[in-house]
């Protein structure tokens, strides 16, 4: 399918994405570039004040015919930084947080005011937005043009941070994870009778070299025929879509919701496995476990075929070993209802496969309802150039972060050093001392500090699930 490579890589899935984010943002281009670098030195904020990783984001709403720019959010709250340790949720990023039900239902009621008015809608954020949060963000896209509210095309982002950058500089890893989506539309899975389903059957082998080295991450989506277990009996009694999260030991459930569509509306944090991954962090959080987003190759079991975007994002930021559907207790009316978007009556809906085709393809693509730019600077600094730096290639946050993460290196390495002074000082037991000049003594432990800093772990630093990826 693929002929063409890039660092022996098929061409389509490792060509860096943001080379495409080339939109013409509307209104003012210098406004963007304030406001993305004001996401930057927010992020950095944040990220120092140890709130989580160094990620921020804004969204706006602007009518270009009239000049006028909207913020959605307070003077306390203007803007939002990553929530993922916060929250114990992976996906709880800064776009994320920004696109919470209560400010997609603020926007609606604004546009619903303002119909016909040219409004469009900017979403600024301070690195590339992950496939999850690039669903939730065509998700909301695809339900406002529905609505009527804008047009295709009227919802932008523009980010500083490329994927590849991100990486470089502050080690977050969005890159394998959004391959998954590259690899789905280079080969396109979704055009596949089987859809998503066919993605190991078709691709594997292909990407075996990708796989095998971390290059790329995914979920295998399988069917399965019902073998007996107890949660079984869940599926059986569930009318409507339903998913089941079940531990790696293959026993203990994790999570078990039921989509209610007809409450839910467009609400695509409700959809079924989203819920229900949503559900098992919280469940993991509440008996506090460490990481709680880490769901550690669980499995999620359906009783639909038509796994959204947004669902299969968020499985791959939770460690999710594979989505397995259960044949007998698919039904024809689940594919319909598990749509994570519902489109108002009278216009054709979008399946879930639908959906997904939009967040897999590129940039600029006209299928897509939103249109990205990348703020940042393509440039890469030279190593130890003050004046480069300064001129901003790279964002202040992940300047910050790297720095946090040497940090963390070098308490560790104290702590090994201090180990080893333990054994060649003369020292005065119990504990390790030095004597001062009055005679005084300080402990050695009390002077050298400690490692007591958290990791402030993100899920985009998750660690491949190398065993349990593939084994569907
Ligand atoms: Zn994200």
């Amino acid at each position: 399918m693929a002929k063409m490579y890039y660092n022996n890589i098929p061409y389509g899935i490792s060509n860096p994405r943001f080379q495409t984010a080339s939109a013409e943002l509307p209104g003012s281009a210098l406004l963007w570039e304030t406001m993305v670098n004001q996401s930057d030195l927010f992020a950095m904020q944040t990220a120092m004040a140890g709130k989580g990783g160094p990620f921020g984001a804004q969204l706006w709403l602007v009518n270009p015919s009239t000049n006028e720019y909207v913020l959605v959010g307070t003077a306390e709250h203007p803007e939002d930084s990553n929530a993922v340790v916060s929250k114990g949720i992976a996906s709880a990023h800064a776009e994320a947080e920004n696109l919470r039900l209560e400010n997609r239902e603020k926007v609606a009621k604004f546009l619903k005011a303002r119909r016909g008015q040219g409004w469009k809608i900017v979403q600024i954020s301070s690195g590339e937005s992950c496939p999850s949060c690039r669903a939730k963000q065509i998700l909301f896209a695809q339900d406002l043009i529905s609505q009527g509210l804008i047009a295709h095309g009227d919802f932008y982002v523009g980010f500083k941070s490329s994927f590849e950058q991100t990486q470089r500089d502050a080690k977050f890893n969005d890159l394998p994870y959004d391959r998954a989506f590259r690899a789905i539309q280079a080969f396109r899975i979704l055009h596949h009778p089987e859809g998503i389903l066919a993605f190991d059957s078709v691709v594997n082998e292909q990407i075996q070299n990708l796989k095998d080295t971390g290059q790329i991450i995914y979920t295998p989506v399988s069917e399965m025929a019902a073998q007996g277990h107890t949660w079984e009996e869940f599926f059986r009694k569930a009318i409507t879509p339903a998913a089941v999260i079940v531990a790696a030991d293959g026993k203990t459930v994790l999570a078990q919701e039921k989509d209610y569509p007809a409450q839910r509306k467009n609400d695509f944090e409700q959809s079924v496995i989203v819920k229900a991954l949503h559900a098992a962090c919280r469940a993991q959080s509440a008996k506090g476990i460490f990481e709680s987003w880490n769901l550690q190759s669980a499995t999620i079991y359906t009783n639909f075929r038509d796994i959204g975007p947004l669902g299969y994002a968020e499985a791959l930021w939770c460690n999710i070993a594979g989505i397995k559907v259960i044949k007998d207790f698919t039904h024809p009316e689940h594919e319909d209802s598990a749509r994570e978007i519902r489109v108002v009556k009278n216009e054709k809906e979008l399946s879930n496969r639908d959906l997904f085709a939009r967040v897999a393809t590129d940039y600029g693509d006209a299928l897509s309802p939103i249109q990205a730019r990348f703020l940042g600077n393509s440039e890469q600094p030279e190593p130890g150039s003050i004046s480069k730096f300064h001129a901003g290639p790279m964002s202040v946050a992940h300047a910050f972060w790297a720095a946090h993460l040497m940090k963390e290196d070098l308490l560790r390495a104290q702590e090994e050093r201090l180990r080893k002074l333990r054994g060649i000082m003369a020292i005065t037991k119990p504990g390790m001392s030095f004597r001062f000049i009055d005679g005084s003594l300080l402990e050695l432990e009390k002077f050298v500090q400690h490692s007591t800093l958290n990791s402030h772990y993100d899920g985009k630093q998750a660690k491949p699930p190398t065993p349990a990826l593939g084994v569907a």
